[in-house]
């Protein structure tokens, strides 16, 4: 049989995630010669042998890939032969470099987990073992290419043992750059709230503590996590106290899926995102009879856990089940990742560190994620999925960089048709948060080494997010661009669609400044990249004190009730008003009528506050969407009703009025009807409430195309009940994949519309 020559193009995430000694072990085993490289591209094969195990080496490439690699396209050609004598890995240009992508953090791999638990192996217990294929990357990476001299490893010179595992492309640990071991890597050490040194076995002393109800903050990838033992319930209402989060579930880890499926029901879907390298904190349904406490996530029928990710996770888990590992922030601060930084900073939260002396680079929160319909979707999309690029179906020799919204912010940066959209920064309005969002975009420049041309902002001008985007584009000389907020999320969901065209969006969610500087929320646009038309919104309605009445949902509900009812609300006979303080109530009145401090809103999550709190689930909220999350929990899948929205045509716009519904909720609630059951018929409604207004719209312009976008869709019952109905009116649905439908998907949305329209 003759031998051939070929050249193999692989396309997809093949950089960064240990693609090229795979490729080199396979042809070693195939007896193929040649050599492998990156390139701009992705990897480049020149590869010589019999033509069956070219064949068989690319079959088994695609089938067995590095865990974390995607193989988007393999193509190949014939070339004249060479005769090459070996197989090279070839080193890649500087230049060439930066354009490879660093691949987020990934979880111990099971090799490595086997050999941490084998007593026979040299790094037995040791808690930073690592691999090609798992360990920390971009958390530890000052800047590309990623090589150890660049990364916070640089501190550790390998021992001669590590440093030959390295050299040896057949080793599984060759170029393994945060490669190490007891001998020559970084090391644990136990601190006491004050910062002074605990002798002895950090670990076992730090589960010891925990066993015995103490808040330890660990040190984890990419941050410091708060833990503590989640059976514990006095530990978790010190946690709690101490962090001053009264409510806000709090992320649980377990030891493995067979203590997860103790607490919670899990699908395969569910359980393959769980065990997956990129490890994220899976939302699931509680068992009926679930023996943790209800103040892990109260008023919650879901629980989020995630699987240890790092060795360290793997050694405290010998002794323990589950935890709560809450990020260790102050409330609404980022994420303390240093060492110094977190004692200073939590030394009123937590009793222990449990720190190391591997730094951690920039920051990472873990990823959380739901499944719905079998597909993922994400709530935030930090740790192991950041800073993988999103591919545009656009792209823009211009680089673009978006500064996002405000909530859940991210920001993003474009370099021809990738988007790079940041790690979770938080909520930008306090200055930590700002200083750690100025941090980031000005690491993400200089790692991916994109110097942005274009600036774009939130039409927001109170954004602290637009502030700091308007004066980066001032002092960098750079054109800026205002964009819609409901805009940008509904081209958040176009691009994350691979979509470049005409659709009905839908973009619903809390808050979003308006092209008539009003509060938006509960938009219905025809919309693509370019321009958006607005076609129909929720009726606006006062907003009695600003923001002070998004964090008392009972202000929506007395509000609503009495644009409704008129001043006769007062008289209905329902809880809500029974117990509404008529001296306050009057105040709010007063600055309704008198459009005092009363901004006005179209936003459904306004909306949803006003239900939560008239149905007397959530009067006053101590997190984001609290109301409208708890009113969710309380809906009751088997009740098929759904309430009615008046339209009201008004020249070229629909206007939603939501009237009739409040009626019918006062109605129900006299006739005592369960308010599981008012709670699903709520949603019903606003469900068909799509279905009819994407009905006319798509008889007006012509567009069968659906995107459902906001913060609002994180909701499942929605999601699910729109989806649902538009399919059966033969619609197609886009729903968001890999970005969030919140405002961390924003400034991916923004990036997309200046790379079609700059
Ligand atoms: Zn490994
Ligand atoms: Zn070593």
């Amino acid at each position: 049989m003759a031998k051939e020559r070929r050249k193999i193009e692989i396309r997809g995430i093949v950089q960064g995630v240990g693609f090229r000694p795979t490729v080199y072990r396979l042809a070693k085993k195939y007896n193929l010669k040649g050599s492998v490289l990156n390139d701009s591209k992705g990897v480049t094969l020149d590869i010589e042998g019999y033509s069956k195990d070219i064949d068989s080496f690319s079959e088994e490439l695609k089938r067995n890939p590095p865990p974390l690699a995607d193989i988007e396209e393999l193509s190949s050609k014939k070339l004249p032969p060479k005769n090459f004598r070996e197989f090279k890995i070839i080193e890649s240009e500087k230049g060439e470099e930066k354009r490879t992508l660093v691949s987020p953090d990934i979880a111990t791999c099971r090799d490595c987990k086997k050999e941490l638990l084998n007593n026979k192996d040299r790094r037995y217990l040791y808690p930073f073992i690592n691999c090609t294929n798992c360990g920390p990357r971009f958390t530890i990476t000052k800047e590309l290419p990623y090589d150890r001299k660049n990364t916070t490893m640089k501190r550790f010179e390998m021992c001669e043992k590590c440093r030959t595992e390295y050299e040896d492309p057949e080793n599984r640990r060759f170029h393994a750059q945060p490669n190490a071991c007891d001998d020559c890597g970084p090391h644990l050490k136990l601190l006491d709230c004050k910062g002074k040194d605990i002798k002895g076995s950090s670990i076992d002393k730090t589960s010891k503590f925990l066993k015995e109800g103490k808040i330890v903050a660990v040190k984890g990838l990419g941050g410091f996590h708060l833990a503590c033992d989640a059976e514990n319930e006095t530990a978790i209402k010190t946690l709690r106290e101490r962090k001053k989060r009264p409510f806000k579930p709090l992320a649980l880890m377990a030891k493995d899926i067979s203590v997860v499926s103790r607490f919670v029901h899990l699908s395969n879907e569910e359980k393959e995102l769980l065990e997956s390298p990129r490890a994220p904190v899976v939302l699931l349904k509680k068992r009926e009879k679930c023996v943790l406490p209800e103040n892990i996530a109260p008023n919650n029928n879901f629980l989020g856990f995630m699987l240890p990710y790092t060795p360290l996770h793997i050694l405290l888990f010998q002794n323990l089940e589950v935890l709560v590992m809450t990020s260790g922030n102050k409330r609404d601060e980022p994420i303390a990742f240093g060492n110094k930084e977190a004692v200073k900073k939590l030394k009123d939260i937590a009793d222990y560190f449990l720190v190391h002396d591997r730094d951690i680079w920039i920051q990472a929160d873990d990823s959380v994620v739901r499944v719905i319909d079998g597909e993922t979707l994400f709530l935030r999309r930090s740790r192991g999925y950041s800073p993988g690029p999103l591919r545009s179906p656009l792209g823009n020799k211009k680089k673009i960089i978006g500064f996002g919204a405000h909530k859940h912010n991210t920001f993003s940066i474009s370099r021809d048709d990738e988007i790079f959209v940041s790690h979770y920064i938080g909520e930008t309005d306090n200055l930590e948060t700002i200083k750690a969002f100025e941090r980031g975009i000005k690491h993400f420049i200089n790692f991916f080494d994109i110097p942005p041309d274009i600036a774009v902002v939130d039409l927001h001008p109170e954004y602290e997010a637009t502030k700091f985007g308007k004066k980066w584009a001032e002092k960098n000389k750079k054109p800026l661009i205002e964009v819609q907020h409901h805009h940008a999320h509904i081209a958040s969901c176009l691009v994350d669609n691979g979509l470049d065209e005409k659709v009905i969006g839908v973009a619903w969610d809390g808050t979003g400044y308006g092209a008539d500087e009003k509060i938006w929320g509960g938009e219905f646009l025809i919309a693509d990249l370019k321009k958006y038309e607005r076609k129909a919104h929720l009726e606006y309605i006062p907003l009695p004190g600003g923001d002070v009445a998004v964090k008392e949902p009972r202000r929506m509900g007395a509000t609503y009730l009495y644009k409704t009812f008129g001043e006769d609300f007062l008289n209905l006979d329902t809880d809500f008003v029974k117990k509404l303080d008529r001296g306050k109530w009057k105040l709010i009145e007063n600055m309704i009528d008198k459009k005092v401090n009363s901004p006005e809103v179209s936003s459904i999550g306004r909306l949803f506050d006003a239900v939560s709190s008239i149905l007397g689930i959530r009067d006053f909220i101590t997190y984001q969407g609290q109301a409208a999350i708890e009113l969710e929990m309380t809906a009751d899948k088997k009740e098929k009703e759904g309430y009615n929205f008046n339209l009201k045509s008004k020249k070229t716009i629909y206007v939603i009025d939501s009237k009739p519904v409040i009626k019918s909720i006062i109605n129900d609630i006299k006739k005592r009807v369960p308010r599981s059951n008012i709670s699903m018929k709520f949603h019903i409604g606003l469900a068909d409430l799509i279905v009819e207004v994407s009905k006319i719209l798509r008889k007006e312009a012509g567009i069968n195309k659906v995107c459902l976008s906001g913060g609002v869709f994180q909701n499942i019952i929605l999601r699910e009940e729109a989806t649902k109905r538009l399919k059966n009116e033969e619609f197609k649905v886009y729903n968001h994949k890999k970005l969030p439908p919140n405002d961390g998907g924003i400034s991916a949305g923004q990036v997309a519309i200046a790379m079609k329209t700059q």
